[in-house]
């Protein structure tokens, strides 16, 4: 048996012929296939506006401009997610601050979140950047609620829940990124995650304002096109009798960046998001076929509580030893990954004073957690493989 990765993409034929289909063409960046990826993932997710750029972590950086993050403001995310989630705070030259996870769900903990409101002067902290860990989405209905008690924004990081949802208080479907709960929603297009583009993210928003904002901060700043121009008449241009603005004519307004997606990313995404739910439902299966061969069994920790809406980006188990787990799987051929290395704890993110001790159940979770191969093209026989390991290694009494 070849060597099973936690996690991988599936490229099709048709995605192949979509980006040849492009490189062919005559636009291989600032083309047709941007607008129309945004447009579909728009419509996937249930959101009025789509802003595709050129990786999540840009996304996140510009989400977070656009809802005015400034030096000094103070923004609320998890320890146990990818680096990026608190580094596009700093980006923006504002202090992260960590709270704890829920130790059943393993994300973002709502009640520290609040405690942390209520301890501090209002105005203290101006967003929260919630993560849909694993695939599974937090409950954005009570983050909204204590989000405006409070007038904080909202940026869902939703790179690893495309297709998730969860069900709000008046039993409605709300899907990840749809904009009615965040003030914006982040998604990634890199291989491992459910839709691949290379690079590429997608930010989704129900705000016109907000959507405006970004389109501007994606292309370096540069309004054109529309009525909204600030300088009147730049050397006359010509155009002294007719008031009108040259067809050439373009502002930079403010201080942008080039976050755009390539065509190419974007065919291949449009190509990828047409298989999407056929990837969600195979992951969903998988998922429910660790979940039944770990039920009951004391030494392996699940995902706990509801997992309706669940988009399996990851399926992440608990053990007592991980670190022998990790070795055990890596020298039979499976290669399981660990998500996440606390974020407080790395290098940087102590240079602000955080250490051990500060996120108890994230720490906790960190020295027990693993994930297991988790992608749509995973055999059956494959994944039967990767539960007898896990199971013969965990039943083996010198382990327990
Ligand atoms: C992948 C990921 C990102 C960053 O996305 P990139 O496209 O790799 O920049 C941000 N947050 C989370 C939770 C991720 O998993």
């Amino acid at each position: 048996m070849n060597t099973i990765p936690y996690g991988r993409q599936h490229i099709t034929e048709e995605d192949i012929k979509a980006v040849t289909e492009t490189l062919l063409s005559t636009h291989l960046t600032q083309g047709p296939k941007i607008a129309e990826f945004e447009k579909k993932f728009a419509e996937y997710v249930g959101a009025e506006y789509a802003v595709a750029v050129c990786n999540g972590t840009a996304g996140l950086h510009i989400a977070a401009l656009s809802l005015g993050l400034q030096p000094g403001d103070k923004v609320i995310t998890t320890p146990i997610t990818f680096s990026a989630t608190a580094n596009c705070i700093r980006y923006c030259g504002a202090e992260v601050v960590f709270a704890d996870i829920d130790p059943d769900t393993w994300l973002l903990d709502i009640k520290k979140v609040r405690e942390l409101l209520q301890a501090s002067p209002r105005g203290t902290y101006i967003g929260i950047i919630p993560v849909d860990f694993a695939g599974r989405m937090v409950n954005l209905e009570a983050y909204r609620k204590l989000a405006d008690e409070y007038g904080l924004w909202i940026i869902e990081d939703a790179c690893h829940a495309p297709g998730a949802y969860f069900i709000d208080a008046y039993g409605h479907k709300q899907a990840a990124g749809n904009g009615q709960l965040a003030h914006a929603s982040v998604f990634s297009f890199h291989p491992v995650k459910h839709i691949a583009c290379g690079e590429g993210g997608m930010i989704t928003t129900n705000d016109i304002e907000v959507y405006k904002e970004l389109n501007r901060l994606r292309s370096h700043g540069i309004t054109k096109g529309d009525d909204s121009y600030i300088n009147s008449n730049v050397f006359a241009c010509g155009t002294e009798d007719s008031g009108s603005y040259p067809g050439w004519y373009m502002e930079m307004q403010q201080l942008g960046y080039n976050y755009r997606m390539t065509d190419i990313q974007a065919a291949l995404g449009v190509s990828q998001l047409s298989q999407a739910e056929q990837g969600l439902k195979k992951r969903r299966a998988i998922a429910q076929k660790y979940h039944d061969a770990f039920a009951g069994n004391a030494s392996v920790i699940r995902q706990s509580g509801y997992v309706e809406g669940h988009a399996y980006h990851l399926y992440v188990i608990e053990v007592r030893d991980r670190f022998k787990l990790y070795e055990y799987l890596k020298s039979n051929g499976i290669l399981a990954q660990v998500h996440y290395i606390p974020v407080h704890l790395m290098p940087y993110y102590r240079q602000s004073g955080w250490k051990e001790g500060d996120m108890p159940h994230a720490e906790n979770y960190y020295k027990h957690c693993i994930s297991l191969p988790m992608y749509p093209t995973l055999t059956d026989e494959e994944q039967q493989y990767v539960i007898n390991k896990v199971l013969s290694f965990v039943n083996e009494s010198n382990h327990n």
